[in-house]
């Protein structure tokens, strides 16, 4: 197909391909369905598209290095992600006339404003250098905690950190269909979707992959995340290389999910699909009473107590202790401290608090909950 590359709408476009596409028979990486897609690749950039690459496929790569063991326990599986993760960046090389560059992420790097900052800073440079970022969550150090735990919710968050305007999602299927194409041969794709409802979720229902983590209903919260940022959304079927031709010919070979027309401010929208609630602290009537003035939202004696286990610049659930929840809000202090502040709770530790530069809230990062 004879595709005008000179005519992408596309500024920056983020791609996901999961790890059936790389790895099909979880036997190594295989080029049969990679070709398509980085010719895609190529002739975005092109056209003067910025491309991010968020590939997944590490454990699946990895995985025929480890015959013969058991590869139920964790420890195994991130020794796969750490061999195959290799296996996967060489493969994606051997396609590319291009330098590229590889960020292994955690939740933990994305959910910490000045981490985020910073991998936001980093995939600016590299594009401004014409290398192809290529990220994956780094799974050889993700614990639970800290994991973001598909790539399809990794996408989104990446897409939205990189100011993309349109993020790619290849599946095995041809997009959101409203029955599961798998089983019901009445299935009917949806082709756009301008409101991402209780409906739309029903229908992704627990549609999962054979070989990654992801399904269709991680695609769609993944959708939600990016539309509410105004980037355009779609999930494609990556095995098909009509799709990506489709693309770059201007039309929608899947479900096209539509940006929000007033996409949320950049800080408000990592707080509310960014940020994880780590920790809650409960407060006294105070507190809101001095969210528009210039003091500090929460003073040392207004904390009556404080429950799980945060760091400094995690982010928190601020309520009364009648239950009613106030606000989401980074927190400058981590638990540990806080705990001592609560239950302490002197007019000296007041004191010792007040005189640092830094007070307990961001007024910068607060989303308001109502009661
Ligand atoms: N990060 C995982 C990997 O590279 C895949 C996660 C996913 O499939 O969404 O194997």
């Amino acid at each position: 197909m004879n595709v005008d590359s000179k005519s992408l709408p596309w500024q920056r476009i983020v791609i996901k391909v999961g790890s059936a596409l790389i790895a099909p028979n979880r036997n190594g990486c295989s080029s049969q369905y990679l070709l398509s897609i980085a010719n895609f690749i190529v002739r975005c950039r092109m056209s003067g598209t910025q491309v991010v690459l968020v590939s997944s496929g590490s454990v699946a790569a990895g995985a025929h290095l480890f015959k013969g063991v058991d590869t139920s326990p964790i420890t195994i599986k991130k020794a796969m992600a750490a061999a195959g993760q290799s296996e996967m960046m060489a493969t994606w090389d051997r396609l590319f006339d291009f330098n590229t560059a590889q960020i292994l992420l955690t939740h933990a790097d994305l959910k910490n404003r000045d981490r985020y900052v910073s991998v936001r800073d980093t995939i600016e440079e590299l594009l401004d250098n014409n290398i192809l970022p290529i990220i994956n969550e780094n799974d050889t150090v993700a614990t639970d905690r800290l994991k973001v735990g598909d790539n399809d919710n990794l996408s989104a968050m990446v897409a939205s950190a990189a100011n993309a305007d349109t993020l790619v999602i290849c599946s095995d299927v041809d997009g959101l269909y409203d029955a599961n194409p798998k089983i019901d041969t009445n299935a009917q794709l949806i082709t756009d979707v301008y409101e991402i409802n209780a409906g739309i979720y029903n229908m992704a229902g627990g549609v999962t992959s054979d070989v990654g983590t992801g399904g269709m209903k991680t695609k769609i919260q993944a959708a939600d995340k990016a539309v509410s940022h105004g980037i355009d959304t779609y999930i494609v079927n990556g095995f098909n290389e009509a799709s990506f031709n489709e693309l770059l010919a201007g039309s929608s070979p899947g479900t096209h999910f539509h940006p929000h027309t007033k996409p949320m401010q950049d800080t408000h929208h990592w707080m509310k699909h960014t940020t994880k609630i780590q920790g809650e602290l409960v407060v006294d009537d105070a507190f809101m009473m001095e969210k528009d003035s210039t003091g500090d939202l929460l003073s040392p004696q207004d904390l009556l107590e404080v429950s799980g286990e945060f760091s400094a610049g995690d982010v928190v659930l601020v309520r009364k202790d009648n239950g009613d929840k106030l606000a989401k809000v980074k927190t400058n202090y981590s638990s540990c401290l806080l705990n001592f502040v609560a239950t302490q709770n002197s007019e000296h530790i007041s004191e010792q608090l007040d005189n640092t530069d830094e007070p307990i809230l961001s007024k910068q990062y607060i989303t308001l909950l109502g009661a």
